[in-house]
């Protein structure tokens, strides 16, 4: 037996490593199966370069629980390593790279957390690890002991098949990793994917046989292998079918709605990088769980933090990315700065515009029919990426109130002969609600405009950013203004009435109605088809108003719901009726009527009002 004292400066690392990696203690699984996997990878790749000659064998990767004996070991039938390799690299490569690692590192307690240590963090969970390994080449089996100390021991070993063990004998601090839930857990989390089988010893499935009173059930005890060694990303895309990405995102997510569509990531150059990602149902709501998707490097679960490798507006997206370039053992904002990582990001942003374009271009009807949902993304992405929003105009969608839909730009060029104002913009007429709205997307309509429907909940966000692109356009609401001034033109049309009848109209309206909390009531004189009254609410008062909600400004009565009351100056009720033989106690009664009218034609009538309504209007009738 040999004694020896691996070679560091810092005198004692493990109480560090323990300290430091204390908050994510559960990584030291993913880099020992990870380092198994390296090992065996590379006995696979000698077998085919025709360096290593023998039996691969099985090369299944075991996970052994020995509660008893207090052992974790993580079983590998790799490379295997000679004692001199044991020597070079654990006590030398591992230890040096884990001291240098902590080093630099030790003021980032966060980063520590997110990214391993390799070989040594078994040290976290482990006051005691032995090795056992046998080289593919001809040496002899030798076991190496190490109790969290710089002094190890190395010594001959039995063992007759090629690989290696790594033995954990878990500390009294540390027994949650000797219970089974937990470490398949753990495999659960980490090892979903790995590119060979971990087995995690056995489990027990339950077969029927036969029908009716014959049926009979049989306990059949099979491996229980915790992966998937080839995942559906790692498949060339024309061999799958749509079943199959379905099939996946349901095993990645088991209890989602299925996704709208996906888009498969396969580049090997200039950085190497495969993955799908999936666009999953939003139900018009952006309060989806970001942080769905997960971050790979060759098959081993880094992470699902992909905030520095996704741009914001993908974080909506779901799935998994895999790269090997992803430099893991760095800080943050190393990564940010990395041009790599760069490069990553703008690659997956063009992906997906390329993706969503051609898939409009492909397929109108459909895209059209999911754009509730795909719009919230590419109206995202249009707000937060400049790039982003130059591809997205080819497919950015509006939707009319009839639902038909154009792109933004071909409904720009069609509304500019109609619904340009004296200014020279061009005004998009939209309403949020196109049932409380009916009546004056109607006159809208019957005026000659045309009307968007826009209620996602980003739109608010995606009309201003619109109007701040300086194109010159500017986006109003319906019931903003009566249908003649919402896009203000030159022309003024002639009222029917005289100045001192208008006088005595305004009059009779504004001792009916009473406080109008600061709304403004005016005579306009409209066509006598529209409605006698209207009630507006001007687009700029409104926009403060809904900015201070959002603001969570404003709680109570800050800023009363105003509004403004527009009397048509040319309607027979108003020309005929109001100003003709009617009695004059009347008159008060039936301005506020028509008042009232307008009012139910906003849903603003409620409780007592609307009872009291439905009276007046009975008597009426009567
Ligand atoms: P890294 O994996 O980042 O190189 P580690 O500290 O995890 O660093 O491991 C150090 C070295 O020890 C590895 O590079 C590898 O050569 C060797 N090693 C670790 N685990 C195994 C194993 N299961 N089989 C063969 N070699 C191993």
């Amino acid at each position: 037996m040999e004694k020896g004292q691996i070679s560091v400066t810092a005198d004692n690392i493990f109480p560090i490593i323990k300290k430091f990696l204390y908050s994510d203690q559960e990584i030291f699984l993913r880099e020992l199966i990870s380092n198994a996997t390296d090992a065996t990878t590379k006995i696979q790749t000698l077998a085919s370069k025709g360096e290593f000659k023998g039996d691969l064998g099985d090369l299944t990767i075991d996970i052994i629980l020995d509660e008893k004996k207090k052992t974790l070991t993580i079983r590998d039938r790799g490379i295997g390593m000679t004692e001199s390799e044991v020597k070079k690299y654990l006590n030398e490569v591992a230890f040096s790279s884990a001291d240098s690692f902590l080093k630099k590192y030790k003021d980032e307690a966060n980063i520590i957390g997110h990214f391993g240590l390799g070989f040594y963090s078994a040290f976290m969970v482990a006051d005691k690890v032995d090795v056992i390994t046998k080289s593919y080449k001809k040496s002899k089996p030798v076991k190496w002991s190490c109790k969290g100390d710089p002094k190890f021991q190395l010594s001959e070993a039995e063992r007759d098949f090629r690989g290696t063990d790594i033995v954990l004998h878990v500390s009294d601090d540390s027994t949650e990793f000797l219970q089974k839930s937990r470490i398949q857990s753990l495999l659960d989390k980490y090892s979903k994917f790995l590119p060979f089988p971990i087995r995690f010893g056995t489990k027990t499935r339950t077969e029927w046989e036969g029908e009716g009173e014959d049926r009979k059930s049989t306990e059949v005890v099979e491996d229980n292998i915790v992966n998937n060694t080839d995942p559906l990303w790692k498949k060339k895309p024309n061999k799958l079918k749509e079943a199959d990405y379905k099939d996946f995102y349901r095993e990645l997510y088991p209890m989602s709605q299925e996704p709208l569509f996906w888009i498969h990531l396969n580049i090997d150059f200039p950085f190497n990088l495969t993955g799908v990602l999936y666009f999953p149902k939003l139900n018009n709501s952006l309060e989806i769980q970001k942080n769905k998707i997960q971050l790979y490097s060759n098959q081993v679960y880094v992470t699902d933090d992909v905030k520095e490798i996704v741009p914001e507006f993908l974080l909506l997206l779901h799935g998994v990315i895999d790269s090997p370039d992803i430099p893991l053992n760095v800080s943050r904002s190393y990564l940010q700065s990395d041009s790599n990582v760069r490069k990553i990001t703008s690659y997956i942003t063009k992906k997906v515009a390329d993706k969503l374009k051609s898939l409009y271009k492909k397929d109108k009807e459909g895209f059209e029919a999911k754009w509730d949902d795909v719009g919230t993304f590419v109206k995202y992405g249009m707000l937060s990426d400049e790039k982003f929003f130059d591809k997205a105009k080819n497919f950015c969608l509006v939707k009319h109130t009839d639902g038909t839909f154009q792109t933004f730009d071909e409904h720009v060029e069609s509304a500019k002969a109609a619904q340009t104002d004296k200014h020279d913009r061009t005004v998009i007429l939209y309403a949020n609600n196109d049932k409380e709205q009916h009546s004056y997307i109607e006159s809208a309509k019957a005026y000659g405009y045309q009307v968007l429907l826009m209620n996602n909940v980003i739109d608010n966000h995606f009309m201003q950013h619109m109007e701040h692109k300086g194109e010159n356009l500017t986006f109003v609401r319906v019931d903003s203004d009566t249908v003649d001034k919402l896009v203000q033109k030159d022309e003024e049309k002639a009222s029917v009435l005289s100045e001192k009848q208008e006088e005595k109209v305004k009059t009779l309206f504004t001792e009916s109605i009473g406080d109008l909390k600061g709304g403004q009531i005016e005579l306009r004189p409209l066509s006598p088809d529209d409605h006698p009254v209207l009630i507006t609410r001007p687009e700029f008062m409104r926009r403060m108003m809904e900015m201070q909600r959002m603001q969570g400004m404003g709680a109570m009565g800050d800023m009363p719901d105003s509004h403004n009351v527009v009397i048509n100056s040319n309607h027979p009720l108003v020309v005929d009726k109001l100003l003709g033989k009617m009695a004059n106690d009347k008159k008060d009664r039936f301005a506020k009527y028509l008042y009232n009218l307008a009012r139910l034609n906003q849903n603003m009538l409620k409780g007592e009002e609307l009872s009291d309504f439905i009276k007046t209007s009975i008597e009426f009738l009567k």
